[in-house]
């Protein structure tokens, strides 16, 4: 299935190397949304089946509304357009820290020592802040902002979108995390975007979805959700073969994973040698050569 290009919203910033954005001074933060953990992904099942209905809507939206609107509505930043630094794979992994998980892909980057991001949701770092601390400790791991609680930003008013922003900028403030923002299901809004800027963020989409929230406990995927992700027949049982497929069709780039499925984190080991065999290099997304893939 071809997903159609996503056009992207043109509030770019000028590129810095090693991203080294210029900080403005801080605005007044807008009264913080409820403590909503309870409203983050608890479980990988309930996970799924956000990501499919997030992703069946977007879809039908996006064939259905006028190029032009959907520009200039900035409602789908992530997939990102423009080509990866050639043969060079950033991994990145959403919505931990996760007890047991993050702990496992931290080894895992030692055992290949290959960089990552973590994406976290500043609820969950709040919950457990020895697992954000270890990321941070980890030389070769990076963390991003992943919101306050993981809402999708087309289903919420521009007042809550603001407080998702910056509660959980202020809370990974204190882990001196780069300002990387990833969105929640990928959805977007002019209003966010901009408030991303002024506090400095990058837009962090992705050039691969491993699909991975599709993918049961033993790595396969029914044909419905291979249509959804646009997984090829022959990889429905094979995620492994899924991700290196996807990695070698874009030569590379950023691939989304999540630390909250068992899957992911059973062939991560196997992911990464595959995909070195493959000849694909790793970098981390402050990479300079990865920059034109941030918004
Ligand atoms: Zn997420």
């Amino acid at each position: 299935m071809n997903t159609p290009i996503r056009l992207l919203c043109t509030a770019a910033l000028a590129l810095a190397p090693g991203l080294a954005l210029p900080q403005p001074p801080a605005a007044p933060l807008p009264p913080a949304a409820p403590a909503s953990a309870a409203s983050a992904p608890s479980h990988a099942h309930a996970h799924g089946a956000d990501i499919r209905a997030a992703r069946v809507r977007g879809l039908a939206e996006q064939m259905n509304r006028p190029p032009d609107e959907l520009k200039q509505s900035c409602r789908f930043e992530s997939d990102i357009a423009t080509p990866p630094m050639a043969g060079t794979v950033a991994l990145s992994f959403d919505d931990g820290p996760e007890p047991g998980a993050t702990q496992a892909i931290l080894a895992l980057l030692d055992k290949h020592q290959v960089p990552a991001a973590f994406f976290l949701i500043g609820a969950k770092a709040e919950r457990h802040p020895e697992l954000a601390a270890l990321i941070k400790a980890h030389p070769l791991a990076l963390v991003g902002n992943h919101s306050w609680s993981h809402p999708n930003f087309h289903d919420i008013p521009v007042a809550r979108q603001a407080s998702e922003l910056s509660r959980s900028d202020t809370t990974l403030a204190a882990l001196e995390a780069p300002k990387l923002f990833r969105y929640p299901y990928g959805n977007a809004s002019c209003e966010s975007n901009a408030q991303l800027q002024q506090l400095g963020y990058r837009i962090v989409g992705w050039h691969v979805d491993s699909c991975d929230w599709a993918f049961d406990k033993t790595g396969s995927i029914d044909a419905h959700e291979a249509k959804i992700c646009g997984v090829e027949k022959a990889h429905r049982e094979h995620f492994v073969d899924h991700v290196v497929s996807a990695v070698k069709a874009r030569h590379g780039g950023i691939v989304l994973m999540h630390e909250i499925h068992p899957n992911t984190l059973a062939q991560l080991d196997t992911l990464i040698t595959r995909l070195r065999a493959e000849g694909f290099a790793f970098a981390p997304l402050t990479h300079p050569g990865f920059l034109t893939s941030l918004h």
